[in-house]
């Protein structure tokens, strides 16, 4: 045992609605050394993640529930300062399932050594991590893109949808159109990382606006957030479109009543699919995605924004942020 203290926050209690500040517990507690095959894993980021909704719910999915009075599972990054695994020294930093405390015991091989010297530590968690990999594969693979294809992307200024947009547009997509919640952000996925136009979807009238940006119709639909937009993008698709289903944040706070696609019926005429994923089904090609993300970053062909909360203290409102959209691009918990 040492003297230095673990601070956790835990899972109080499983939220009916949105989550807010009572559904956590946050405490201190010694920090506990590792066994062996474990490391010590001294926290510098926190990735909070849609996906982390779902782990509150007591319900069968691709993970198991996060039990209630457990550290909430979270994605993190940081540096070892205890090992006991043999391929793992003190002074590595690592990403992986660290969850949300400043210390983490954690077995050796459920994690992936990073460095700060080739990236900063931040963008294993975004643009070179799991929201990186998911809009790579989710373009590339699940959308099936094609060079000339018009794609839209809802949540496009998040983590997912800002990259999602660029790989589009840097396979050769002849038109990219962002979704997303503020003029602010519009502005962004249009100046800075170069989407053809984008709209916003609290102020204007999307079905109408789709038919605008892409006249032609939609040849891929890369889904964030599921509900009203996605029955509006259904609306507007091309023969052949590819509709990917990566998230639904629309419904995450009430997935007891899950308002299914009411334009179903446009995948038929329009000979289209939609197909859902799972970003870690492509866990034995990222290194091939990083390589081809990394490039583009160096050739400044690909951008990113991250918005940084400083003090694990603050997750309960910061987690909020995902949903009130009250943030740019990765949202993250720096310790
Ligand atoms: P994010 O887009 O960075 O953050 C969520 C964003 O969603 C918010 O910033 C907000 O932006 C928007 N939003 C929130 N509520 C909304 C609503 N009711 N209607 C429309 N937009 C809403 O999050 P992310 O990490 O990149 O994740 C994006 C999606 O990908 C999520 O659905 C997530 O579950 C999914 N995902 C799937 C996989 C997979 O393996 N399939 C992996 C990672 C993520 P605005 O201000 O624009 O509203």
């Amino acid at each position: 045992m040492g003297t230095k203290a673990n601070f956790q926050v835990r899972l109080a209690a499983r939220p009916e609605g949105a989550p807010t500040r009572e559904h956590w517990e946050m405490s201190s507690t010694d920090i506990v050394w590792p066994s062996d095959g474990e490391v010590l894993v001294e926290t510098a980021f926190i990735s909070i993640d849609p996906a982390m909704r779902g782990w509150l719910r007591d319900a069968k999915s691709y993970l198991p529930p996060v039990a209630i009075g457990d550290v909430m599972r979270a994605g993190g990054v940081g540096t070892i300062i205890s090992s006991k695994h043999p391929d793992l020294k003190e002074g590595d930093q690592v990403v992986g399932h660290i969850g949300v405390q400043s210390h983490a015991v954690v077995q050796g091989g459920a994690l992936r050594k990073v460095s700060d010297k080739v990236a900063p530590l931040s963008t294993y968690l975004g643009v070179l991590g799991m929201p990186g990999m998911t809009a790579y594969f989710g373009v590339t693979d699940v959308g099936a893109l094609q060079v000339g294809d018009t794609v839209l992307v809802s949540a496009a200024a998040g983590a997912v949808g800002s990259i999602a947009g660029q790989v589009a547009r840097n396979r050769g997509a002849g038109r990219v159109v962002g979704i997303a919640g503020s003029d602010d952000k519009c502005r962004h996925v249009v100046e800075n990382l170069g989407f053809d136009s984008a709209i916003n979807y609290k102020t204007e009238s999307v079905g109408e606006r789709i038919k605008d940006h892409c006249p032609a119709g939609i040849d891929v639909y890369f889904d964030n957030v599921g509900g009203d937009i996605l029955d509006d993008a259904l609306s507007c698709l091309r023969q052949g479109a590819r509709v990917v289903l990566c998230g639904a944040i629309s419904q995450y706070n009430n997935l007891e009543n899950v308002r299914g696609p009411r334009n179903y019926l446009s995948l038929l005429v329009n000979r289209a699919r939609m197909q859902g994923f799972i970003v870690s089904d492509y866990s034995d090609q990222y290194q091939s995605a990083v390589g081809e993300l990394a490039g583009w970053l160096a050739e400044r062909k690909l951008r990113y924004r991250e918005t940084i909360v400083r003090g694990l203290e603050k997750f309960p409102e910061t987690f909020q942020r995902l949903f009130s959209g009250e943030k740019i691009g990765k949202l993250l918990i720096q310790v």
